[in-house]
């Protein structure tokens, strides 16, 4: 193992410099630096990760650094283009081959495999395991083989698609070619099952936390699902948002609903044209619609990182299918939430589609939707919730992310007489009714039915006079998911258990919710990630970045993402080599859209007098760096000539790169080696003009000193003399 340290050090510099040039990233995020190494040293692999844990670039960026053609497997057609045009983007070659090629458009990417012009190849599974494919794939130099949602291949994963089991041939086609399958889905049967269906040879076994730490989890009992939807979006005005529903029938009047409100709302679900389809997924991907209504048939074929918000409308039918469709939000890692709402009732309609399913899955489809069930009836933290059910827990006690940590809900004081009460009318009325009836009785219901049974007159009535219907029947649920009622029988009829007796007695003591109270609806609780930004420029960013989306027919986060325009928003930078500090701007996204976005800064700032270059100590709600900011490959280059105390001017020479590019390089350099002396770069007198405006205005913004000095002397000059006072401030600290 020791033996194997330089050579992984300088696999991940070169990682790194991979990550920053064409990405505009510093930092690995969790297991991506070990993902990565195991492509880069040809190890079979399987990483799981949650969505929005990184995954695609665990093998995108070691395909750039690696000899030949990475080929990358995915089932997801429609995302193959938005993938590539993304690689595009960051300055990478990349292309796809599927069945919605034309003839000539096939021909002209088999050219560029001949030529050993790309560094990945997006293919279908079906294509691949074609043998003239296989052939001619042997022809060009493939350096690596990436299989995306990898849990298709396993019978026991919630997606299995037959072809792909045909990709078990690979390893035999490529030998010595690294095999890497990258899933979302946690069960460690899946796990083991990808790995031998794809024969891979002891595969480095990657495994992240499932915890989303920026996701706010609520679950809300259901009273007015529609205002109860409508107020999150409310709260989300603006932005990107998902709403799923249980039924196609649903969607339609929940979308009708929006629309008639005055939201940008379209719908989505298997019973609409696959025109249709595409057309309204494409409208949610470049903005023109804010929220998209779905049936589940949305999302496994949608690659969008800023969704700020998933609201579940009715319960989904398993923890997995909840983890993947509310994993949907937030991939770009700032904060969003996902609200829950249901009702005992989900449940019901639910079994009722079970039934007309497959009845050998029967069983373990109901015993998922039970734990479905339990979750959102409990009364702890739902993050730890989720990672419990997936194996894994969480350190902290309290997860400050989601509605039981952060004391939303309110649990009723005397729980125990409120349940004696609900269990002795479902006592009275002999067992033989469901949860609404029993609700409709306990809360005094004048319905005839109640009337004609008589139960009006039992001493149980109206016992509960002071609560709603929705209130009495949360907590029928809540007594039924805790053990002390049982459901049964076709009409599902509540019956009393043998602790319900014992609660009878007070031997025990149920928990049971209050709704929240209105007033109590903290923000998400990373909101610092706003910290500092100017939301009016953010706002105007993003329609400019709808704007050239729209030009270039790609999906806006194509352009930046949400994390990028926040930095942007909050920096304002005023040059390019500012620009380059902003999270997810790399040299090819610099070139295509720095000039455009620096323009647009520029003119708001001036409108609004908006402070530039604001210097940005912490950048909040980043990933966790493992290492220092890594430098990219051509400013490390510039390092060896800086070291030697060659001019800048000389440096733009000897580099043949723009000045401004050439500056931030000079920058990076007095940041990474601490240098504390400006005189090989700025001239004495001007070193001293510049230090004394320094001692007076500190080191917040570069612009105040450069007004201080009437203008008369460059930014460049007065960020070289600045980092290395500041480099200088460090040491004596
Ligand atoms: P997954 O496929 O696991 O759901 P993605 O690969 O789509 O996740 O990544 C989610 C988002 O995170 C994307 O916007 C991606 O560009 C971003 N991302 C991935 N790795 C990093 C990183 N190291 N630093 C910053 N952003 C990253
Ligand atoms: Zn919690």
């Amino acid at each position: 193992m020791e033996t194997e340290e330089p050579e992984n050090l300088s696999i991940e510099s070169q990682l790194l410099a991979a990550l920053e040039t064409s990405w505009g990233y510093d930092a690995f995020r969790p297991l991506q630096r070990e993902a990565m190494e195991c492509v880069m040293q040809h190890r079979d692999s399987v990483v799981v990760l949650p969505t929005g844990g990184g995954k695609s670039l665990c093998f995108q960026a070691p395909a750039t650094c690696l000899d030949g053609m990475g080929v990358v497997v995915s089932p997801l057609i429609s995302l193959m283009k938005d993938q590539v045009d993304a690689l595009r983007s960051c300055g990478i070659s990349a292309a796809y081959i599927n069945s919605t090629l034309s003839a000539d458009e096939r021909r002209e990417i088999a050219d560029q495999i001949q030529a050993g012009e790309l560094k990945l190849l997006y293919v279908a599974p079906e294509r691949l395991v074609d043998a003239r494919m296989i052939e001619f794939l042997k022809s060009a130099k493939v350096s690596m083989v990436a299989i995306d949602e990898a849990h298709c291949i396993s019978a026991w994963g919630h997606d299995f698609r037959p072809e792909f089991r045909q990709l078990r041939f690979l390893k035999e086609a490529f030998p010595g070619v690294g095999v890497h399958a990258y899933t979302a889905t946690a069960s460690q049967q899946v796990r083991e099952d990808i790995a031998q269906q794809l024969q891979l040879e002891s595969p480095q076994m990657l495994v992240g936390g499932f915890d989303r730490p920026n996701l706010v989890y609520r679950v809300l009992a259901a009273n007015n699902r529609f205002g109860q939807v409508c107020e999150v979006i409310q709260r989300h005005a603006g932005e990107s948002g998902i709403v799923y529903c249980i039924s196609r029938k649903e969607v339609d009047r929940t979308t009708e609903n929006l629309v008639r409100l005055g939201f940008k709302a379209a719908p989505y679900h298997a019973g609409l044209s696959d025109t249709q389809r595409a057309q309204n997924q494409e409208a949610f991907l470049s903005e023109q619609v804010d929220v998209i209504v779905a049936t589940v048939a949305f999302g496994m074929g949608i690659d969008k990182s800023n969704v700020r918000y998933v609201v579940h409308a009715g319960m989904p039918k398993s923890l997995e299918h909840y983890q993947q469709e509310s994993g949907r939000a937030g991939r770009d890692g700032l904060e969003a939430e996902c609200v829950l709402i249901y009702s005992g009732g989900d449940l019901v309609t639910w079994k009722r589609i079970m039934r007309g399913g497959d009845p050998s899955v029967f069983d373990s489809a109901v015993a998922s939707l039970e734990a479905m069930n339990h979750f959102c009836a409990s009364v702890s933290c739902r993050h730890r919730s989720i990672v419990r059910y997936f194996g894994q827990d969480l350190e902290a006690e309290k997860c400050g992310a989601c509605d039981v940590c952060l004391d939303e809900i309110d649990l009723v004081d005397d729980a125990t007489t409120i349940g004696q009460k609900i269990l002795s009318n479902v006592l009275r009325t002999e067992e033989r009714f469901g949860a609404d009836y029993n609700a409709k009785c306990l809360v005094g219901s004048q319905e005839q039915r109640i009337v004609q049974m008589g139960h009006d007159k039992l001493s149980t009535y109206g016992l509960l006079s002071s609560e709603t219907v929705n209130t009495v029947r949360g907590w029928i649920e809540q007594l039924v998911e805790q053990g002390f009622l049982l459901r049964s029988g076709e009409y599902n009829t509540i019956s009393v258990t043998p602790s319900g007796r014992q609660l009878l007695r007070r031997e025990v003591e149920p928990r049971l919710l209050r709704p929240a109270k209105k007033e109590a609806q903290p923000k998400a609780a990373s909101s610092e990630s706003w910290e500092g930004v100017d939301r009016g420029l953010f706002e105007h960013l993003r329609q400019l970045r709808g704007k050239i989306a729209a030009e270039k027919k790609v999906p806006a986060y194509v352009v930046f993402g949400d994390v990028t325009l926040r930095d942007m928003a909050r920096i304002r930078p005023s040059d390019v080599p500012r620009l380059m500090t902003v999270s997810g701007i790399g040299e090819k996204k610099q070139q295509d859209f720095g000039e455009i976005f620096l323009a647009e800064i520029a003119s708001y700032c001036d409108q609004h007098e908006l402070d530039r270059d604001i210097a940005v100590v912490d950048r909040p709600a980043k990933p966790v760096a493992t290492k220092p900011k890594a430098l990219a490959a051509s400013s490390l280059a510039a390092m060896d000539l800086f070291r030697n105390g060659m001019s800048l001017d000389d440096a733009v020479v000897e580099l043949n790169r723009a000045r401004s590019t050439v500056a931030g390089y000079l920058n990076d350099y007095l940041k990474h080696e601490r240098v504390t002396d400006p005189t090989p770069w700025v001239a004495t007198e001007v070193i001293e003009q510049i230090e004394n405006v320094l001692a007076e205005t500190g080191l917040e913004r570069l612009r105040p000193i450069f007004d201080a000095l009437d203008g008369k002397i460059d930014y460049e000059s007065i960020r070289i003399v600045a980092s290395c006072w500041s480099n200088r401030q460090g040491e004596a600290g």
